[in-house]
């Protein structure tokens, strides 16, 4: 596939840096029959699209699937279609497999899912610094989500795009885009999303399954978080807090926290937001999120995590007002030269 013929053939789409992986990915597939997916623990809509996009695309050659993940999926994702199919489980004793496919994972530990590291690894990830742990690695930071990459796949593997597959790969691509926010969508975006529309996806409809399903806890939190937030940096820089007290008083629970830290975002002014979650061990779970070239990523990765530019994370000891300073510090610096560079 090359750009000159893009424009006769619409269908096909041009990925020539990852053509060789594809190749390669998809002939250990053909030659293998029983197969282990799994991707990150806490997973989100792009872990849980991409891996069941792959399940049905395997199902479809006949092949062997099973999905292993540490944690369960936030309720929002439980209707879609093969969510049952996932297993919770921490470690696998013998996977009995031919090879195992870690998606969105940049060394195997972010699985948290033990005693696959002896196994045929199938590793295919676009977050910066993949450790490329597998026997085949698929690294493309150009792709706006894992499902974009799980896409070619499919299509290299010639399996027709059924209507759960399609729900799966667009759900992945709607949630990792942060509903068509963040910067690294492409044309090659909106090309796979148009042709999961034709094969039967309503993007209406996957946006309210998505984004406006809820729980009264969740508005309720929604108000608590925001009455709580802090600005910092004239503006730029939004704090969000959360602990368990918090959850209790509004009724809600950790996974009524996915999405929230957008919010913030909303606001013309606020460039940043960080997020400190304090949880029962003590430890503080941060996540940050940041618009055009404010680079968040680099912050995560001072304090030893990862992302993207404008999504990452990382986990520290705590307590909280010990470390809150430093990474307040670095965000602000991290604005500062993201607006220097800003179009
Ligand atoms: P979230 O804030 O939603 O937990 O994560 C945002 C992005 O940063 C996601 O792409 C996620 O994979 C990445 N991320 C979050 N925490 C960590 C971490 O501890 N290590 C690494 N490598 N990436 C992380
Ligand atoms: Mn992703």
């Amino acid at each position: 596939m090359t750009a000159t013929n893009r424009a006769s053939t619409p269908d096909s789409l041009s990925i020539p840096a990852g053509q060789h992986q594809i190749e390669a990915i998809r002939n250990e597939i053909l030659k293998r029959r029983r197969f282990l997916i799994t991707s990150h623990s806490r997973p989100d809509g792009d872990s849980i699209g991409s891996q069941l996009a792959m399940a049905f695309a395997l199902d479809a050659l006949g092949k062997q699937v099973r999905i292993v993940n540490s944690d369960l999926a936030p309720e929002h994702y439980q209707e879609f279609p093969g969510m049952d199919r996932i297993e919770i489980a921490e470690a696998i004793e013998a996977p009995d497999v031919d090879a195992v496919i870690v998606m969105e994972c940049s060394d195997l530990r972010r699985t948290g899912v033990a005693g696959l590291d002896r196994e045929f690894l199938i590793n295919i990830d676009h977050h910066a610094g993949n450790a490329l742990y597998g026997a085949i690695n698929w690294h493309d930071e150009t792709a706006a989500a894992c499902g974009e990459m799980v896409f070619a796949i499919i299509q290299a593997l010639g399996v027709t795009l059924s209507e759960e597959i399609a729900t799966h790969v667009y759900l992945a691509i709607l949630t990792d885009t942060g509903s068509f926010h963040h910067s690294n969508i492409t044309p090659r975006t909106f090309d796979i999303c148009r042709q999961c529309v034709e094969a039967g996806v309503t993007p209406a409809v996957m946006a309210r399954r998505v984004f406006d399903s809820n729980s009264f806890g969740k508005l309720k939190l929604i108000g608590a978080l925001l009455d709580d937030m802090e600005l910092a940096d004239e503006g730029r820089l939004a704090i969000l807090h959360l602990n368990d007290d918090m959850l209790a008083a509004t009724g809600s629970t950790h996974n009524d926290t996915e999405g929230l830290i957008n919010l913030p975002l909303t606001a013309r002014e606020i460039q940043a937001v960080v997020f400190f979650k304090v949880t029962n061990t003590g430890d503080v779970r941060v996540s940050m999120r940041s618009k055009y070239d404010v680079d968040v990523r680099r912050v995560a990765n001072e304090f030893g995590g990862g992302g993207h530019k404008n999504a990452a994370g990382f986990t520290v000891s705590g307590p909280l007002q010990d470390i809150r300073a430093g990474i307040v510090d670095r965000l602000v610096r991290a604005i500062e030269s993201g607006l220097q560079t800003r179009p």
